[in-house]
């Protein structure tokens, strides 16, 4: 197993414990080590360095060459500039309008239906008692259609989809109308996902965005996939202006990186993460506590 990054640190400044004063050089050195770990869970070449370079200012305006525990000290400053970067506080979505709708984007296998299922189930037990309605936009897969069929009839919450017709814009437009004469308070719109980024896949999620106007839209992505789920936030940021970041797969093996990549360089909030296959593996993103786990 990798040395985690707490464990670099206090390796990087326990040289320094016996001289009783640290000097900026010995600083820069251990830092150079943090930069190493930081990449080495995932974390962007650029951001490590950004995120390096303004440590290094935190810890010398704090005087931590003087401090009496410095080692403390600079594992409190690493900790602390991890969770400010990925946003401090955790970030709530936007559900106005009535029906709300939630437009979820990102690629084939990032576990997007999986998503909408267990914020179906989230909406549905909150003490507001949502009525949310799911809807099956992806005409590509009728895989993907019946996945979500089977979600909504074990959480008990309706599915809307059309047999048959291939314009997904159409399809939501639909829903939306649907949800109203039912009475569903919250549309969560799935989409298709392809394995790479193409022309194809953004003209339609754009189009779905512009006519939908949701209150919400999400991006999706796997943490699993490391340096690749940076640049395909990007990729979909630049085309749909996304609300807000699910990073799925975090009880995979990643020390979770992706999440100060993708915040730092889309400088979007991550919303939520995905914790599991089940409905209820679904958790409100901390950027404390994802500080806590990169940092190991
Ligand atoms: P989509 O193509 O983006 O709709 O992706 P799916 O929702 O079908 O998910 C792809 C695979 O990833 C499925 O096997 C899901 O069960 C799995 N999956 C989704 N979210 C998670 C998660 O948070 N943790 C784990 N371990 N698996 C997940």
């Amino acid at each position: 197993m990798f040395e985690s990054l707490s464990e670099r640190l206090e390796r990087s400044f326990k040289i320094l414990k016996g001289e009783g004063k640290i000097t900026e050089v010995n600083v820069a050195d251990a830092l150079k080590d943090v930069r190493k770990a930081l990449i080495a869970a995932d974390v962007n070449y650029k951001v490590a360095k950004t995120f390096i370079d303004s440590v290094k200012q935190k810890a010398m305006g704090m005087n931590v060459l003087t401090a009496v525990r410095p080692k403390e000290m600079m594992i409190k400053v690493v900790h602390d500039e991890l969770a400010i970067l990925m946003g401090g506080e955790a970030q709530p979505i936007n559900l106005q309008g009535r029906p709300a709708i939630i437009l979820m984007s990102g690629l084939q296998g990032s576990g997007k239906t999986t998503m909408s299922g267990k914020l179906a189930y989230m909406l549905k037990k909150d003490k507001k008692q949502h009525k949310p309605l799911l809807v099956a936009c992806d005409v590509y897969r009728p895989a993907a259609i019946d996945q979500l069929k089977v979600l909504g009839d074990q959480l008990e919450v309706p599915v809307y989809s059309e047999e048959g017709n291939k314009n997904p814009v159409e399809i939501a437009l639909n829903a939306v109308q649907h949800a109203k004469a039912k009475g569903n308070d919250i549309v969560i719109v799935d989409t298709a996902g392809r394995l790479a980024v193409d022309e194809e896949m953004m003209d339609e999620i754009e189009n779905l965005k512009k006519s939908l106007n949701p209150s919400e839209t999400l991006f999706v992505v796997d943490a699993m996939t490391g340096q690749d789920a940076v640049n395909t936030a990007k990729e979909f940021n630049e085309r749909i202006d996304f609300d807000g970041v699910v990073l799925t797969k975090l009880d995979g093996d990643t020390r979770g990186g992706a999440a100060l990549s993708i915040r730092t360089v889309v400088d979007k909030p991550i919303k939520f993460v995905g914790i599991g296959e089940k409905m209820d593996a679904l958790n409100v993103f901390h950027p404390q506590r994802m500080a806590d786990r990169i940092l190991g």
